[in-house]
């Protein structure tokens, strides 16, 4: 199945404010930590119900907020959650992002970076959508690192690019961003059941899910535009 048509299914059944739910935990603490100032032009990649936009106009008084999707029945949900005129969710694709040159202030994007058909030519494209001095940071749950996270692809049923922490840091500077930083955010949040309720539906052991959730986490990698 393509993309467009497994997040439009998900879409369809209600699934974007699942994600969003799941994804706050760490996505929060991300968002917190980026330097969007009042005014600002932010994106957000592969932004599912859109809660990372309206997130940020309401903390760092962003200026104008774009969610972009590939699913038009995401695009259309994340709408329906806001009146704020200066936030929009527009339908496109991480390699063609509808912007100037040196346009956009930062970009955020949680777990939707390594659906990316091209995840190469997605990154030369902020670069070049994003101002000097202009942030990415990207979230994703699925890396190598995440022994937890491989079987993943099989489940979802659509391709995704599993790179390691050196693989993002090293894409990231071959598409011209600097490094700023790169770590992993915990999700103290999930609830963990008792170790005489394991193991459940999705885990065989408890020690296997505090691993994925309260030492993996999210990884997180900070580019900057020079
Ligand atoms: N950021 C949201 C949604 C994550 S799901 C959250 O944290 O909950 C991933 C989203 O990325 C889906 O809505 C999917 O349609 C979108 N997506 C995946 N590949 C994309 C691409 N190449 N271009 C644009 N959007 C894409």
């Amino acid at each position: 199945m393509s993309v467009r048509e497994e997040f439009d299914q998900w879409a369809n059944e209600g699934r974007d404010r699942g994600m969003e739910e799941r994804h706050w935990h760490t996505a929060k603490h991300a968002l917190a930590r980026m330097p969007v100032r009042a005014g600002d032009t932010v994106l957000d990649l592969g932004c599912g119900s859109g809660y990372a936009g309206r997130a940020l106009r309401d903390t760092a008084d962003a200026g104008r907020v774009y969610g972009i999707d590939a699913s038009p029945e995401m695009a259309t949900n994340a709408r329906s959650y806001t009146d704020d005129p200066d936030v929009a969710y527009l339908v496109g694709d991480f390699e063609h992002l509808p912007f100037e040159d040196d346009s956009v202030d930062h970009c955020f994007s949680m777990e939707a970076f390594y659906y990316a058909s091209d995840p190469d030519a997605a990154l030369s494209e902020l670069a070049r959508v994003l101002r000097p001095g202009g942030t990415f940071y990207c979230a994703v749950n699925f890396y190598e690192e995440n022994v937890h996270s491989h079987h993943w692809p099989d489940l979802v049923g659509v391709e995704m690019t599993r790179w390691s922490e050196r693989e993002y840091r090293e894409a990231f500077r071959s598409a011209g961003f600097h490094v700023a930083e790169q770590d992993r955010i915990p999700d103290r949040e999930i609830e963990i059941p008792p170790a005489e309720e394991f193991p459940t539906e999705d885990w065989e052991s408890r020690d296997a899910m505090v691993e994925r959730y309260r030492t993996y986490g999210t990884l997180l990698t900070i580019g900057v535009v020079p």
